[in-house]
């Protein structure tokens, strides 16, 4: 391998990155992708590096984009990004990539090819949090006209928001084929912004914009605080809307939210409709999970993705990720799934996932509960409802937190270990003839555990 060619592709990669770093920040950049090393760009792959699982994952689900569309306007003719993982050092043994032109700039965020094939409606589960997103998502696809424009959709990370623009954009690509429909995310609206600018093409970036049928543009908190991208794409939006062009946005909060954006930007933005996809609940959770497992060859048992469903909460790409991974691992390793192995391989993840419950919290949930103030739970006061709410809270103390006896004592105004022996039976006792107390108690300690 000539090492006139490896230092020419080295030098392209170096190009690569110094335009990465303007696209998605410094931050990001020296985070993220600054970690990554370059091994080819043969045919339509790119091939990098990361120095750990984590790296590549992160590259892959927020950069992947950025790189594809920077590599490409360098010429490289990349169709997708492979990462694999090295700990150790890179061997020098880097390959040569097909051709290196250098040209000008390329559209292909217009491309379909940043469209995820399975982010399409069919593979989209709709439950209670996402159904009104869901059934705005289908009527703007599915409209001839813009029947609200723009439409808004916000919720947390990995709830399903870009599921559902991409899932847009292939509908709308099935029943209007002529539709100009473009997609993009907002840190590369603001990339081949920044990029038109340099080589004087902010016409032509314009007139693209402006020629679409539907604009569709991913993730826009990001354009908080970047004055100018967000003037431009003010312009952008405001004449798109103005001609009944259909914008779709997508961000992690609402547009009155939005943190950096100009009010008179964020109002125009809640013109239309803003639909937000809400926090998981169990039954999607099960849904999403019981759909995956189906496309497995292996069979997951049905308590393994309960068990999944209850402990892993926070999103939908993490609960994707956890069934991912005890499945690669039960089938290398060819053992049977079960809760304990599902346990086991995901032992870091679900430690993230527990939520710690305190007594401090404990105090505070039971004081709202019964309405009272925590310095009368902490007193003497032997009104009924303090002391109910009181021995409920020293009572979940001992069972939902490891302290001890004396500990949980102190945390209530340095009462002693016998004052809470007393309360724990008290409860017991209690919820064993007072249905209305058994009634609190059962809501309280829930709530304690979700
Ligand atoms: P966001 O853009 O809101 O951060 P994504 O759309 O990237 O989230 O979703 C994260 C992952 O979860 C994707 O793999 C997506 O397919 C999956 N996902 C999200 N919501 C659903 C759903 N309702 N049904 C099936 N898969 C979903
Ligand atoms: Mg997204």
């Amino acid at each position: 391998m000539s090492e006139i060619v490896t230092e020419k592709i080295l030098q392209i990669w170096k190009e690569i990155l110094c335009d990465l770093r303007t696209a998605i920040g410094e931050q990001s950049f020296k985070n993220w992708v600054s970690k990554l090393k370059i091994l080819s760009a043969e045919g339509s792959v790119l091939k990098l590096m990361a120095p750990s699982n984590f790296v590549r994952d992160t590259v892959f689900s927020r950069f992947s984009e950025d790189i594809l569309t920077i590599a490409n306007s360098y010429g490289c003719n990349v169709k997708s990004i492979n990462i694999s993982v090295c700990q150790a050092s890179i061997s020098d043994d880097i390959e040569i990539p097909d051709s290196i032109q250098k040209k000008e700039e390329t559209d292909s965020f217009a491309d379909v090819s940043v469209l995820d094939k399975r982010f399409v409606f069919r593979n989209f589960v709709v439950g209670k949090p996402n159904e009104f997103a869901y059934a705005a998502a289908i009527r703007v696809a599915e409209s001839e006209t813009t029947p609200f424009n723009p439409l808004f959709l916000y919720g947390g990370v990995g709830l399903g928001k870009t599921h559902l623009m991409h899932a847009i954009a292939w509908r709308i690509k099935e029943l209007y084929p002529i539709k100009k429909v473009i997609y993009l995310s907002a840190e590369k609206f603001m990339y081949l912004f920044i990029k038109s600018l340099r080589f004087k093409t902010s016409i032509s970036f314009k007139e693209m914009f402006r020629a679409v049928d539907v604009l569709m543009v991913d993730d826009v908190q990001f354009i908080g605080g970047k004055d100018t991208t967000q003037e431009e794409f003010f312009h952008t939006f405001n004449e798109l809307v103005d001609n009944n062009r259909q914008v779709i946005l997508s961000a992690d909060k609402s547009p009155s939210d939005l943190a950096g954006v100009e009010d008179r930007l964020k109002s125009r933005l809640g013109w239309g409709l803003v639909a937000d996809i809400h926090p998981t609940t169990y039954e999607l959770r099960l849904g999403i999970l019981q759909v995956k497992a189906k496309t497995y060859k292996v069979p997951v048992p049905e308590n393994v993705l309960e068990f999944l469903a209850v402990k892993i909460s926070s999103n939908i790409r993490e609960l994707e990720g956890a069934l991912n991974r005890v499945m690669a691992h039960a089938i290398l390793i060819g053992r049977k799934i079960t809760i304990d192995v599902a346990q086991d391989v995901l032992k870091d993840l679900l430690r993230s996932n527990e939520k710690s419950i305190t007594i401090e919290g404990i105090q505070k949930k039971v004081c709202e509960y019964y309405g009272v103030k925590l310095s009368d739970l902490n007193s003497a006061k032997r009104h009924q409802n303090i002391t109910n709410a009181r021995h409920i809270a020293m009572y979940l103390s001992k069972q939902l937190t490891t302290k001890s006896l004396p500990e949980i004592g102190r945390n209530f105004n340095g009462k002693d270990h016998a004052t809470v022996i007393y309360a724990v039976k008290r409860v017991i006792a209690l919820a064993d003839t007072d249905s209305k107390f058994r009634s609190d108690l059962e809501v309280l300690t829930k709530s304690m555990e979700s």
